[in-house]
């Protein structure tokens, strides 16, 4: 699937990194003089349990097409993004801005805070709770992350979390797949 044209980039700590944009409207401004302290990991497929057709892009991208399943329909309303979407080859999508605040948590709260959009990075990779996410995934995602450790020195392999560990009882992302031991530090 071409989503796209591909950048290809070094990373800050030197490692070649490719990445698509794909601008989603689905943003808006960080609270003044947030510093961004988190990065919460995410699953998403789209219809669930299916990869590859490009619906998670048309999701960010307010563009479902809304006749083509009921759970696009039931989902069509809702505004949301995220910074970072890895796909099942491990492609890279960038879909705001990391100064920005890209719309991924929803109702959250990390270590007493609320609001965990405010001062995070969301980034999601194709998958669900039911199967194991691709070895490529995981090269792209500890690329991304080594990349976001640099460049924001205050993130660390603690300030890695999960969906489900910021909204818990409301979502079960990344899931019990996710392999948590696989995530650079
Ligand atoms: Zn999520």
């Amino acid at each position: 699937m071409v989503y796209g044209i591909i950048l290809t980039c070094e990373s800050s700590v030197g490692e070649r990194m490719q990445i698509i944009d794909v601008p989603s409207p689905n943003f808006d401004e960080r609270p003044a003089g947030v510093v961004i302290s988190l990065v919460v990991i995410h699953s998403i497929s789209l219809p669930p349990g299916e990869f590859g057709n490009g619906r998670v892009i048309d999701f960010f991208c307010n563009r479902l097409p809304v006749n083509e399943h009921p759970f696009f329909r039931e989902i069509s309303g809702l505004k949301v993004s995220t910074h970072y979407f890895i796909d099942r080859q491990g492609v890279m999508i960038r879909f705001v801005a990391e100064e920005k605040r890209a719309w991924h948590a929803g109702v959250s709260r990390f270590a007493g805070r609320d609001n965990c959009n405010d001062f995070s990075l969301g980034i999601e990779l194709e998958g669900d709770d039911f199967q194991p996410f691709a070895n490529l995934q995981y090269e792209s995602l500890n690329l991304l992350l080594k990349d976001i450790y640099h460049r924001h020195p205050q993130v660390n392999r603690d300030l890695v979390v999960g969906h489900a560990d910021i909204s818990p009882g409301r979502k079960t992302d990344p899931g019990p797949f996710f392999q948590w031991e696989r995530v650079a530090k």
